[in-house]
């Protein structure tokens, strides 16, 4: 039986100038009403920047039953902030979006799967911030942000919310974050299918999409961050985007991440302390091995 996946959209805005045309407005609508064709209630997180700007996504993704969740105040990769500065804009546009949304906003995805070793100081601030999961980190190796030794499946930080690791897929030699927009995209559609073969029962599985991915008529411009390779990779073969996510829609979807999240017993999940990543070793392998034995 295939297993349910959470659909999940990060709605950012990455154009390298405020010059360049605005896409994101009609691309977030346009994945939004793909998500109401397939009556698909998802976790949605948003820019607090894009929210203050572009209030009426929120309003609407709220208005039709999907989570709201925060992608950071701005874009940034978390190694690159301030505590200071981050407690107090994060808790800032968490207000604002509880604000719009008329919700408890109680999950935080960091910008580009940021939550790395050199910013675990992250975590406890999320907790003391009212967040109660997050979905932040990729549990392997990455050539951008990943934090191999981690569980691959759900955990808790020691003092700090849940954790929804990127869901990966082992092949020879590669873990593949195949239910990721990029790979989604790009891949065959057999990665994706193998790797739901391989999913564990403690595994929670999320599909992640962004709205420029739905967008072949962009201009390619190049992101700040993540280099000319990955930006080239990010602009290629958007033209197939609906296709694949409208396969994802169309099989067993799950419930948004705050309300798996609710349903968890906290007691039973693995804790991990983001201050000794050293540490991890014994239990991430414990809890790893457990996924590959099946
Ligand atoms: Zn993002």
């Amino acid at each position: 039986m295939t297993p349910a996946v959470t659909m999940t959209l990060d709605v950012e805005d990455l154009r390298p100038s405020a010059e360049l045309p605005e896409r994101v407005v009609a691309m977030t609508h346009l994945v939004l009403d793909l998500f109401a064709e397939h009556g698909v209630k998802a976790s949605v997180f948003v820019v607090g920047e894009l929210a203050d700007r572009r209030p009426a996504l929120v309003r609407r993704a709220a208005a039709e039953g999907h989570e709201i969740g925060l992608h950071a105040h701005a874009h940034l990769p978390l190694p690159t902030l301030d505590p200071d500065a981050f407690v107090s804009l994060t808790g800032d546009a968490r207000a604002r979006l509880q604000d719009l949304s008329q919700q408890s906003v109680d999950g935080f995805r960091a910008p580009m799967m940021s939550l790395v070793p050199a910013s675990a100081w992250v975590v406890p601030l999320l907790s003391d911030l009212g967040f109660s999961y997050s979905s932040s980190v990729l549990p392997g190796p990455s050539p951008l942000y990943g934090w191999p030794g981690l569980p691959r499946r759900v955990f808790r930080w020691a003092d700090g919310p849940i954790e929804f690791p990127c869901p990966l897929v082992r092949v020879p030699g590669l873990d593949i974050p195949y239910l990721g927009g990029t790979y989604l995209r790009l891949l065959p559609d057999a990665v994706r299918r193998f790797g739901l073969r391989r999913a564990h029962s403690d595994e929670a599985l999320w599909a992640y999409c962004h709205p420029w991915e739905f967008d072949p008529d962009e201009a390619y411009h190049p992101h700040d961050f993540i280099g000319n390779l990955a930006s080239r990779v990010a602009w290629l073969r958007r033209s197939r985007m609906e296709r694949r996510v409208r396969k994802v829609l169309g099989e067993p979807v799950g419930p948004p991440l705050g309300e798996i999240a609710e349903s968890l017993d906290r007691s039973r999940l693995p804790v991990v302390d983001p201050s000794a990543p050293q540490s991890l070793g014994a239990m991430a392998r414990w809890a790893n091995g457990r996924l590959r034995q099946r």
